[in-house]
């Protein structure tokens, strides 16, 4: 009873609205190298955390090309490293989502899982999310053999069959990684090359454990109770054939997460963050860094660099606000 009565309260009346300068929406590099740098700026700035503290880096197992980290680090490991020193100045990190934004008067209104926040100041850094192939049996056996996060499940397939759709940076990364646990990994891709870097290319190449499926794209994932086998399909011959397979892991890039966001700042056609140079939005005073806005470089370290511009800007963007409110004040 107790536990429903809170529950209608926290519904109807009593929502804890609190005023901040800077609120942060998402958690991962870009979200928490703004935060650093907006309490460095001493302006005491919330994250909400989203989800997933850290976003999708937080699901990569090492990070090998972020800058001081000569032997790679842990995803897990570089978030705690980057909420300890945004914390450290004086960032609180919030496990809460937000759910509605209102962004047509200020300041802005953000209605979230556990209350609501008014705030100065906004900087979008919700990331995104993997894409789906959308074929028969994809969603029916998410969790039975069907991934989109290597770090997760890939200790769940030790000595399987595994596929991999996709022929970018991540679809052969991960493959690699998979190769850890699997027997083998198979590689099912589109075209006749692949769109992944050189070096990921080659290290995929030479190992005895990745088989690459050319010109093939999945058409069907088939249980009954988990993955058993695929249906695949030979784009150029037009070829048919059946796969046995113990799981399917799905990269073939993302979609941003802005859905909270349209009809209240623009957007492009895929749905990322209309920014400019300066992080900002066409709405003064919303800010957007990080894979929400970025449908190019899609790299722990530009998104980390793109929040520390954008909290750089918020600051000027508060002290011009308030230094125009003393102006108003004056002239009163
Ligand atoms: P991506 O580069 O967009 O690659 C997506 C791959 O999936 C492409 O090979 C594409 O085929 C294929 N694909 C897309 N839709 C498909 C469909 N419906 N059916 C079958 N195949 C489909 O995505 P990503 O690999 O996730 O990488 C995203 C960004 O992050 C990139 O900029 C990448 O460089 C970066 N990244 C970097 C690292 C690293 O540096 N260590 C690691 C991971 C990601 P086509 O090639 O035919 O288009």
């Amino acid at each position: 009873m107790d536990f429903n009565f809170s529950r209608v309260r926290n519904h109807t009346s009593v929502v804890e609205t609190k005023h901040v300068k800077v609120l942060i929406l998402g958690s991962g590099p870009a979200g928490l190298a703004a935060a650093l740098y907006a309490a460095r700026a001493n302006l005491n700035p919330v994250v909400l955390t989203g989800m997933e503290l850290g976003g999708q880096v937080s699901l990569t197992y090492t990070v090998e090309n972020y800058p001081g980290f000569p032997e790679g680090v842990g995803g897990t490991e570089l978030v705690e490293l980057f909420q300890k020193q945004a914390e450290r100045f004086g960032a609180s990190i919030v496990f809460d989502t937000a759910e509605s934004v209102d962004l047509s008067q200020k300041p802005f209104r953000i209605n979230t899982y556990n209350g609501e926040y008014i705030t100065d100041s906004l900087i979008i850094s919700t990331g995104a999310t993997p894409l789906h192939l959308n074929i028969p049996g994809e969603t029916e056996y998410i969790g039975k053999g069907v991934s989109y996060c290597a770090n997760c499940d890939g200790w769940f397939f030790k000595d399987k069959d595994l596929i991999v759709a996709g022929g970018g940076d991540s679809a052969v990364e991960e493959s690699l990684f998979l190769t850890r646990y699997a027997k083998n990994v198979t590689i099912v891709h589109r075209r006749d090359s692949l769109r992944a870097g050189a070096v990921l290319q080659k290290l995929a190449m030479v190992n005895p454990k990745i088989n690459i499926l050319w010109n093939t794209v999945l058409t069907e994932i088939v249980g009954p109770d988990s993955v058993k086998s695929v249906q695949l399909l030979n784009v150029l011959s037009g070829e048919k054939s059946k796969m046995p397979v113990d799981g399917v892991f799905i990269f073939i890039g993302h979609a941003p997460n802005t859905k909270l966001f349209r009809g209240q700042i623009e957007l492009d056609q895929q749905g990322y963050i209309i920014t400019n140079k300066l992080m900002q939005t066409n709405i003064p005073g919303v800010f957007a860094a990080g894979e929400s806005a970025d449908p190019y470089f899609r790299q722990v370290i530009t998104s980390a660099g793109m929040g520390a511009a954008a909290a750089i800007q918020v600051n000027l963007y508060l002290n011009e606000i308030s230094s125009e409110l003393v102006d108003e004040t004056l002239v009163k």
